[in-house]
């Protein structure tokens, strides 16, 4: 297979990787004109705006015997592999053409994990230092990576991740028994948090620690969406973790969990919408609506759930509620809290237009909220 015919086997054998922000706008991978037919390439939303985004791996072969992973070594299927330096010529000619502005670059695990961190590092510094590369990196910490390579690797990048899989050791057991919970994949999640803390950023590319993420496999090994959002909530307090991803599982042909039910993808929306409402909107986990075992109802998202439960008999006034309360409004969002505070401070808020005004979905706060002191009329034959 030519360069060119490697890469878009490798985009296709990792679209399923949940990486970065897809923008709301893609529900699918959208080719564009500067991209080679076949080849992956994502739109992906960044703070600067969207970009588009090539995810691939230096190579799918893999050492690792990870029971739900479609790499995973001995598992029949057409694998391919770049060195550093093919890679990043490649790349780099594609974005100078347009086709991709950004990479998010993984691996399997290849003669072990420093080794493949090592490969990914090579990569990364031909893309920065030889081929002067200003874009978009994410790299994959590999399990096994020592320390200066996670600080190699965030000098490079502008986000790393470390895959945990499951939120705990007993969990990981059951997904991967190979991969060792602490010292493997929590330790380098903690050397980036004290990398940030310890060092100016002067050696960062571009004078900025990246960002670091995660990645779980959501219903893999039976776990509760408690134990996820517990260890999420410990991440993002602990070692400065940017966000959690969440997949949900999906059972593979010809690995050890492929008679496995598959779980449900909305199960994976829930756990976002809980996780924001817990690093974002000032939730406590106690107060999210968890079942009996610890999972999340899925027919209703859960700040509704929480305000069905806690406002819907004690409404909040829109004109006085603090910061605090309006963020537990369903329908109002952080951008939405801002612009309340704001207009409330020329003009009193008296009907929902004004909300609707402010961006904020006011049907959805509607039952909850009193406007001047009053219900709004319609939404009283809610009740
Ligand atoms: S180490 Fe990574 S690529 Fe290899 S089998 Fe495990 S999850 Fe898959």
């Amino acid at each position: 297979m030519d360069a060119l015919a490697r890469l878009k086997l490798l985009s296709h054998q990792m679209t399923l990787e949940p990486a970065e922000e897809r923008s709301a706008s893609a529900t699918r991978p959208a080719a564009h004109a500067a991209c080679p037919a076949g080849l992956v390439v994502q739109p992906a939303q960044m703070p600067g705006g969207q970009i588009q985004l090539l995810k691939t791996l230096l190579t799918s072969a893999c050492e690792r015997d990870c029971f739900y992973c479609p790499f995973r070594a001995g598992r029949d299927f057409r694998r391919a592999t770049f060195r550093p330096e093919e890679f990043a010529r490649l790349f780099f000619s594609l974005s100078q053409s347009g086709a991709a502005e950004g990479i998010f670059l993984s691996s399997g695990v290849a003669g072990g994990g420093i080794r493949t961190q090592d490969q990914l590092l090579d990569t990364a510094d031909i893309l920065r230092h030889r081929l002067a590369f200003r874009g978009y990196i994410h790299l994959k910490i590999m399990p096994g990576a020592e320390k200066d390579q996670v600080l190699r690797a965030m000098q490079l990048a502008d986000r790393v991740s470390i895959n945990l899989e499951a939120p705990n050791t007993q969990r990981l057991a059951r997904l991967a028994p190979h991969k060792v919970f602490l010292e493997e994949l929590l330790r380098p999640l903690r050397w980036v948090e004290e990398i940030r803390r310890s060092q100016p950023p002067g050696s960062a590319w571009n004078g900025r620690w990246p960002s670091s993420v995660t990645q779980f496999v959501a219903g893999g090994a039976d776990e509760s969406d408690l134990e996820l959002l517990t260890t999420t909530q410990w991440l993002n307090r602990n070692v400065g973790l940017k966000r959690a991803y969440f997949s949900a599982f999906q059972p593979i042909p010809d690995t050890p969990l492929e008679n496995k039910a598959a779980v449900d993808p909305l199960r994976e929306h829930r756990l976002y919408q809980a996780s924001f409402l817990l690093r974002d909107y000032g939730f406590d986990l106690e107060e999210l609506p968890f079942t009996g075992p610890g999972n999340l109802p899925l027919p209703t998202d859960p700040k509704l759930a929480w305000a069905q439960a806690n406002l819907g008999e004690t409404p909040l006034e829109i004109n006085h509620a603090s910061r605090h309360d309006l963020l537990r409004i369903p329908g109002i969002g952080l951008k939405g809290v801002e612009a309340i505070l704001q207009a409330r401070r020329q003009s009193k808020l008296r009907d929902l237009s004004a909300l609707k005004k402010l961006g904020i979905s006011a049907e959805r706060a509607a039952p909850f909220v009193l406007l001047d002191g009053r219900r709004v009329a319609w939404q009283l034959s809610l009740f």
